[in-house]
């Protein structure tokens, strides 16, 4: 399959990887809009959130708690950090294998822009 992220998680294309388990690989993102921004995923191909089954429910809560360790381990859980999920066109998802953005390091504004 040509998705990035899958080879990303076989390792076939390098990235930084940051953490890594049986079922989840999270890497700093190649065009950081943070001074910390790392990308948590599955490594079973999901392509979007409409696609995630009810058996995707461990593993989709997982990679917010590992979002979670890592803002820790990075000491950004005292000023606070941001989760995202872009879904879709109005959000501008350009990869299609699910990732969860983490940003920290910086204040961001709300509304997103
Ligand atoms: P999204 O717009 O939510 O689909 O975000 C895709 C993210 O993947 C962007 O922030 C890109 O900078 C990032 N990205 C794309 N290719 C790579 C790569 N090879 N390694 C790390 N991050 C990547
Ligand atoms: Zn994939």
């Amino acid at each position: 399959m040509d998705c990035i992220f899958c080879k990303i998680a076989s390792k076939e294309i390098p990235s930084k990887i940051v953490f890594e388990n049986e079922r989840i690989i999270a890497f700093e993102d190649i065009n950081p809009k943070a001074p910390t921004h790392i990308l948590i995923i599955p490594k079973k191909h999901i392509p979007y959130i409409a696609e995630i089954k009810k058996e995707d429910i461990p593993l989709v809560g997982e990679l917010i708690y590992v979002a979670r360790k890592i803002a820790e381990e990075k000491e950004l859980d005292k000023d606070g950090y941001r989760l995202v999920f872009n879904n879709g066109k109005n959000a501008g998802q350009e990869v299609f294998h699910i990732h969860l953005h983490l940003l920290g390091g910086r204040k961001f504004g709300w509304p997103p822009g």
